[in-house]
C-alpha cells in the first residue's frame, strides 16, 4: 500500500497545476501550489501516508462534518434537520441566492456555508468560546489528535475578510433561522474552518466514519452508527458541493472537501483516505488532490459506485 501511495503521488503532482490556491482567504494564498499528500487509516488503526501527509493546513469546510457530528449527537437529527435540509444544491458553496430561492429560507444542507452557520447558532452551549471548544473536542476525537488547535492567522485572515459569510450570516438572522449574536456566530464558523490538521489526520477522521463512529487508532467511540450513517450519506450528495456528482463518479466514496486544499474520504467497514493539495478547481475542490484520490479508488478498487 505504501508503494502505491507514493507511486500516485509522483503520477500526480502534475496536476497540482491545474488548480489555483484560494486567496479570498489572503493568508491562504500562501500554501504551496505543488504540495500534494496522500493518506491511509485502516480498520487496524494502520495508517500509510506518502508526500506532504504531515504537512498542516486549515480544515475549512471539512470542519462541516464535525459541527455536524457534534449538532447530532447533542440535539438529534430530528432537530438538526427542522433548521437544515437535506438536499444537494447545484449552487456554489456561498451561495446567497439558493439561500433566497429557497422560500422557507433553510439552508439546502450542512456542507454548504449558510448550513454550517446555522448549526453553529444551534449548538447547545452557553457561548461562543464553549461551542468551539467543543467542535475542537470532537476533531480531536474524530481523528486521535489530541493537539490539533486553531491557526489563528487564517482565523483572523478571514475573520476581517468575509463580507459573503457576514452577509449570508446576517441574511439568515433577517429570517429568523439563526439566533443570538450575528458576529459571536462567525467566530465560532471561521474558527471551526481555522482547525489545523494534516492529511494523516484526516485519514483517521475518514477511519473513524468508516468504522461508524469509533476510532480505530485510539479506539474510541467517538459517536454512534446511526450518526455516522447520516454523515456519510450527505458527503456523498453534497460532500464536494456542486462538484459532488462529478466526484462520484470519478472516485467513487462519501468524501468532504476544503478550501485549504484537503479531501477527506470514508469507506465504510473498510478505511479512511484523506489527500492535501491546496490547488483547487474552480468549484473549490482539491485538483490533484481529486486526482489522486480518483487514482487510488481505481488501483486499489475502492469504489462503493
Ligand atoms: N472558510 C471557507 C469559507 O467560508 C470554507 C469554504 C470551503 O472550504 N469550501 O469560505
Amino acid at each position: 500500500m505504501q508503494e502505491i501511495l507514493e507511486q500516485i503521488v509522483t503520477a500526480c503532482r502534475p496536476y497540482c497545476s491545474t488548480g489555483k490556491v484560494a486567496s479570498y482567504i489572503p493568508e491562504l494564498s500562501k500554501a504551496d501550489p505543488f504540495a500534494l499528500g496522500l493518506a491511509l487509516a485502516g480498520m487496524d488503526g494502520k495508517v500509510y501516508s506518502a508526500g506532504d501527509s504531515d504537512h498542516p493546513f486549515t480544515m475549512q469546510s471539512i470542519a462541516k462534518v464535525v459541527s455536524l457530528c457534534l449538532a447530532l449527537m447533542e440535539l438529534g437529527p430530528e432537530l438538526v434537520f427542522s433548521k437544515i435540509g437535506l438536499e444537494s444544491v447545484a449552487d456554489p458553496f456561498n451561495s446567497i441566492f439558493c439561500l433566497e430561492k429557497e422560500g422557507a429560507f433553510k439552508p439546502h444542507n450542512p456542507f454548504i456555508n449558510s448550513g454550517s452557520i446555522v448549526l453553529a447558532s444551534l449548538l447547545p452551549f452557553p457561548d461562543g468560546d464553549s461551542k468551539f471548544e467543543a467542535i475542537l473536542e470532537m476533531a480531536r476525537s474524530m481523528t486521535g489528535n489530541s493537539t490539533l488547535n486553531l491557526n489563528y492567522d487564517v482565523f483572523y485572515s478571514e475573520k476581517f475578510t468575509s463580507d459573503r459569510n457576514r452577509s449570508l450570516a446576517y441574511f439568515l438572522k433577517s429570517t429568523d433561522s439563526i439566533e443570538g449574536d450575528v458576529e459571536e456566530t462567525l467566530d465560532i464558523y471561521f474558527k471551526q474552518c481555522s482547525i489545523e490538521a494534516t492529511a494523516i489526520d484526516l485519514a483517521v477522521m475518514g477511519a473513524t466514519l468508516a468504522g461508524n463512529g469509533r476510532n480505530p487508532v485510539t479506539g474510541e467511540e467517538v459517536f454512534p452508527p446511526e450518526i455516522a450513517k447520516i454523515v456519510r450519506a450527505l458527503m456523498v450528495t453534497c460532500g464536494t458541493y456542486d462538484g459532488s456528482g462529478e466526484f462520484a463518479v470519478k472516485v467513487g466514496l462519501p468524501a468532504k472537501s476544503g478550501v485549504g486544499g484537503g479531501i477527506m474520504a470514508t469507506l465504510p467497514r473498510r478505511m479512511g483516505v484523506a489527500a492535501y493539495g491546496p490547488a483547487l478547481d474552480f468549484r473549490g475542490n482539491s485538483a490533484a488532490g481529486t486526482k489522486a484520490l480518483e487514482m487510488l479508488s481505481e488501483e486499489a478498487d475502492l469504489r462503493l459506485f
